[in-house]
């Protein structure tokens, strides 16, 4: 078995049942993605715009394509119709635009959103204040071909456990928040994706359901 393979078996034995596994391929040749696929995998999460185009034809069509990187608004309509969820809304434009661009192709593009709760102000996504906002704003009403699924997070960059486990909790009580108003119809609002190869078992004991590993799976980066 490859070590692909190998670690994917691993990661889905270790893995309560309810958390669903994404691969994040971001950076690697078809050829691992296809070593992933023949150990089962389906889900796998790509960041950059083009490189997702490239691989979406040289792969099997049942795999399920997750954009997890920021998206530029100039590049919404190339990958609408391409990707079972775009993890990383992190504007109120960008949603709008995703919108927008969904119902001229007459889809309906499952979204989540992004939060930005760790440390370091490089990460993208709402800032707890601002997620709170659009819901109570009412202005996803008028967002007709946009499903908003859930939240994304990162935890911050560090090795202090106790901030990671606060970060991840935060996420969680974000979505709580939201998920347990019942003036926001929502009923697919059930994802939490958060957790990546070092801290995915905080994650998931702080609620995820959707983790995203890449180099535990594939090993490191080249950028
Ligand atoms: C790259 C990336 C991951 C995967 O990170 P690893 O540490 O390689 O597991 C997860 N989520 C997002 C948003 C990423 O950009």
């Amino acid at each position: 078995m490859s070590a692909i393979a190998e670690e994917i078996k691993m990661l889905n034995a270790e893995i309560p049942t309810g958390v669903k596994l994404v691969a994040v391929s971001k950076f690697h040749p078809v050829e691992a993605l296809r070593e992933a696929y023949n150990a089962g995998q389906r889900l796998f999460g790509e960041s950059r715009v083009q490189e997702l185009l490239e691989k979406i034809p040289q792969l099997p069509s049942d795999i399920k394509w997750h954009f997890i990187g920021h998206l530029q608004t100039n590049k919404v309509r190339q990958i609408i119709g391409k990707t079972a969820l775009i993890e990383s809304v992190d504007s109120l434009k960008l949603l709008e635009i995703i919108d927008k661009e969904s119902e001229k192709v007459k889809v309906t593009t499952d979204v989540l959103l992004q939060i930005h709760v760790a440390q370091e102000e490089t990460k993208f996504g709402f800032t707890p204040e601002e997620y709170l906002e659009i819901f109570q704003s009412g202005k996803l009403n008028s967002l007709n071909c946009v499903n908003i699924r859930g939240v994304m997070g990162m935890a911050s960059n560090t090795d202090d456990k106790l901030r990671i486990r606060r970060d991840f909790s935060k996420i969680f009580e974000l979505y709580k928040i939201i998920s347990d108003d019942s003036q926001y119809d929502l009923k697919d609002f059930n994802i939490i994706s958060m957790g990546m190869s070092g801290d995915w078992p905080i994650a998931v004991q702080e609620g995820a359901n959707m983790i995203r590993i890449g180099t535990q799976i594939f090993g490191s980066r080249n950028y």
